[in-house]
């Protein structure tokens, strides 16, 4: 048995036997964990208000070699956030954001980037307003591009010319993407000069500096989300049960 203590950001519990949780967190230096937290359903638990989702801790676990579910030791609160359950648009986006690091992070295997990049647009969510639907097409194409799921928009497929923000691009069903003379008319995405700015500036800037700089118009926002959500669901090979109102 090995224990590691790491910092951790719980994405759901749920209940096992009587007494217990089983909690499913992202943490920073075991990557996606399933673990039970004996006795976290008792009124005097030592796990108190730890383990409510987007909660950000500093957890201790005890694994096991070929055991999936680890045993949760201790689990203390470096960042609690619960006004971000009082708002029930932000308790979708949430609720969006971990079905997806669920099906996206492998278990067992760190990614400091990807915990760093939720742990960030948490903390928007918690701080700023109606920032939800900016928030959620960064995180999608973070997600994406971390798993290098997300086209490369640097140059042409068919013909090496380097792609700017200042002419439309092509994205087809393969992830490449093409200038307008090499476009497949399969293309499924069309990227304009505007777009492209957007998703480049995903690229550069933190999400909270992404939400404060740049809004989306419902026009911009399709096109995003109609690549994004393609992307994802090609991925998990369904359409995520969270998709609702606020994170379309
Ligand atoms: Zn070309």
């Amino acid at each position: 048995m090995r224990l590691v203590t790491t910092d951790a950001i719980v994405l759901r519990t749920y209940n096992l036997a009587e007494s217990d949780r089983i909690v499913v967190c992202l943490t920073r230096s075991a990557g996606l964990i399933r673990g039970v937290a004996k006795g976290a359903r008792r009124m005097k638990s030592r796990f108190g208000a730890a383990l409510e989702p987007f909660t950000l801790i500093r957890l201790a676990f005890h694994e096991k070699e070929n055991r999936e579910l680890v045993a949760i030791s201790s689990a203390d609160i470096l960042k609690s956030h619960f006004a971000l359950n009082l708002k029930p648009e932000v308790v979708e986006v949430l609720a969006y954001m971990g079905e997806l690091i669920n099906e996206f992070a492998p278990p067992h295997e760190a990614d400091e980037r990807l915990f760093r990049m939720l742990a960030a647009c948490v903390e928007v969510l918690a701080s700023t307003n109606q920032a939800q639907r900016q928030l959620t097409r960064y995180f999608e194409i973070w997600l994406l591009r971390l798993a290098g799921l997300f086209p490369d928009l640097r140059a042409c497929t068919g013909c090496g010319l380097e792609l700017t923000d200042l002419v439309p691009t092509f994205v087809d069903a393969e992830l490449n993407a093409y200038c307008t003379d090499c476009r497949d008319p399969q293309a499924v995405s069309n990227l304009s000069p505007q777009v492209l700015k957007l998703i480049r500036a995903t690229y550069q800037l933190s999400p909270v500096n992404f939400v404060q700089k740049h809004t989306l118009t419902d026009q911009e926002d399709a096109i995003i989300s109609g690549l994004t959500h393609r992307l994802i669901a090609r991925t998990i090979e369904r359409r995520p049960r969270t998709l609702v109102a606020a994170t379309r």
